[in-house]
């Protein structure tokens, strides 16, 4: 898979190969060749992987390759191999190798020790030519860890000049920022003529647009109940380039941290998320509460701490069993996580604390201690 993603054309001799390697091939992403080797395959090519189980077969593709001066890595057997594979590593644009004098297992060790300081920050790497190109990107930071943000999202995140930040975004992130990046805390804007929502908007436009890169770092995944598609379209309309990075939700990590499937095999075949932040009966609902009440699937409520108790009287008033079981996540993923435990018709008067995630159902009832 690495030499494919690194652009080489592969070509594949081998009378079997594994379900993977298969697939590869069918998907024509690279050549198969379904016999064994041959005297002359390895002409015209820039790199040999001798790597089948047959020690003699081995060394002969590798004779082969070493007298047409073509680099050839023998799998078996580290000694007699013209060259070695690295145990590779690549983060914000920073590829490190390691060998380890043949020893696979220690090269990787070294590897990732290294990766995973450069993730952490550190080992500092700091850029002598340009930084990110000017613009917008919307990042799912996860439900709460700060560990939990992608790859994609950290990279990106380091590269910040501006971030705007919400208060459901780790705020462990932001330590990770150097001094020069100014943070703006999208929670603190100030109430004026626009809402804060617009501000929001006008600020990414307006810093990308004077030339710098700006990230929009949100808690979960900011395009559930996270309004990333208005800030994508503020940036559209400006003209501003923009990247969206998902981020996991709370909806569903949450939940799992508990050791929750919302979809657990033989129970459910569907889960809906609903928000709760306008109660049932309100003109302003777009929510048929009366549907969710008559569907078995999982129900995982974001932003109902405030309105649980109108919304368990009316799930169950549209028919939905009041003895269902109910798991109220709190701070999920993060070191305060408190999971409560009661039925539907409970939820009203048990305790729960924002942010909470309340999963409704019956694979609530099989939540397990992790
Ligand atoms: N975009 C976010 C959700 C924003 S709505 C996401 O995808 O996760 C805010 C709601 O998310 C909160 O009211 C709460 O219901 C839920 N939430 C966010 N973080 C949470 C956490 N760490 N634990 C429990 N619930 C959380």
């Amino acid at each position: 898979p690495r030499l494919l993603e690194a652009g080489a054309r592969v070509r594949l001799v081998a009378p079997e190969v594994t379900t993977t390697l298969g697939d590869y091939a069918e998907a024509g992403e690279l050549h198969w060749e379904r016999r064994p080797w041959a005297s002359g395959d390895t002409a015209g090519a820039w790199f040999v992987l001798a790597a089948t189980d047959d020690p003699a077969v081995n060394a002969a593709v590798a004779a082969e390759a070493e007298a047409d001066r073509i680099w050839c890595v023998r799998a078996d057997d580290a000694e007699a191999s013209g060259a070695w594979t690295l145990a590779r590593a690549a983060f914000d644009g920073v590829s490190v190798a390691v060998a380890a004098s043949g020893d696979p297992g220690r090269a990787a060790a070294v590897r990732d020790a290294v990766a995973e300081r450069l993730r952490s920050g550190e080992i500092d790497a700091p850029r002598t030519r340009g930084g990110h190109a000017p613009g917008v990107a919307l990042i799912g930071a996860g439900p709460g860890d700060a560990d939990l943000i992608t790859l994609r999202g950290l990279e990106l995140l380091r590269q910040a000049e501006v971030v705007v930040s919400d208060r459901l975004a780790p705020q462990a992130l932001l330590d990770l920022l150097a001094d020069d990046v100014e943070v703006v805390d999208a929670a603190k804007l100030p109430y004026g003529r626009h809402t804060t929502q617009e501000q929001i908007n006008a600020v990414m436009v307006e810093r990308a647009l004077a030339g710098r890169f700006v990230v929009r770092l949100k808690g979960g995944d900011g395009f559930v109940f996270g309004r990333g598609a208005e800030e994508l379209d503020a940036c559209i309309e400006a003209g501003v380039p923009v990247e969206v990075v998902p981020g996991l939700s709370s909806s569903i990590a949450g939940p799992a941290a508990a050791g929750i499937s919302v979809t657990e095999r033989g129970i459910v075949h569907d889960f809906t998320v609903v928000t709760g932040h306008v109660p049932p009966g309100d003109a302003k609902s777009r929510v048929n509460w009366d549907a969710l009440a008559k569907s078995n699937g999982t129900l995982v409520l974001l932003m109902a701490v405030k309105n649980r108790a109108a919304i368990a009287e009316a799930l169950i008033a549209g028919g939905r069993d009041a003895g269902s079981p109910v798991r109220v996540v709190e701070n999920a993923t993060t070191k305060n996580q408190t999971v409560r435990a009661c039925t539907l018709a409970e939820l009203g008067s048990s305790e729960a604390h924002h942010p909470a995630v309340i999963v409704i159902g019956a694979v609530a009832g099989r939540g397990r201690e992790l």
